[in-house]
């Protein structure tokens, strides 16, 4: 995604740096619920009745990250509502596979990468 528009390419850089941080907290919530289930596995095999934290995490708290992570995406809403109101669409048909029998058509900007739908939908807000 690039334009001769600055403005439209610091969001666009904006909203892929935000999508990174975005991505490492999912990652990071992955790790620690999968680590967490072990570690509940292996205090279960140990003490038959082990009680589970009300919150339940053991050594990171899921909900503090859960808030970050939800930050960043009400950022992420924001950026790209900036964009589609900056960006000058140039609107191009494709199809995308959703089976190997089935496609789906979709119309989209070439530029800056959202649906026609979305488009749309974020023309009335400001
Ligand atoms: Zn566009």
């Amino acid at each position: 995604m690039s334009t001769d528009n600055h403005y439209l390419n610091i969001l666009f850089k904006m909203k892929k740096l935000n999508e990174k941080y975005i991505s490492f907290f999912q990652n990071m919530n992955n790790v620690i619920s999968q680590t967490d289930n072990e570690i509940y596995e292996e205090l279960n095999r140990l003490y038959s009745k082990y009680h589970i934290f009300e919150d339940n995490h053991l050594f990171l708290n899921k909900k503090l990250l859960a808030n970050k992570q939800a930050c960043l995406e009400y950022m992420n809403n924001i950026i790209n509502s900036k964009i589609i109101h900056s960006c000058k669409h140039e609107f191009v048909e494709d199809y995308i596979d959703i089976s190997p029998d089935t496609s789906k058509r979709i119309i989209y900007c070439e530029i800056c990468g959202n649906s026609l739908y979305d488009c749309n939908k974020n023309a009335s807000i400001k």
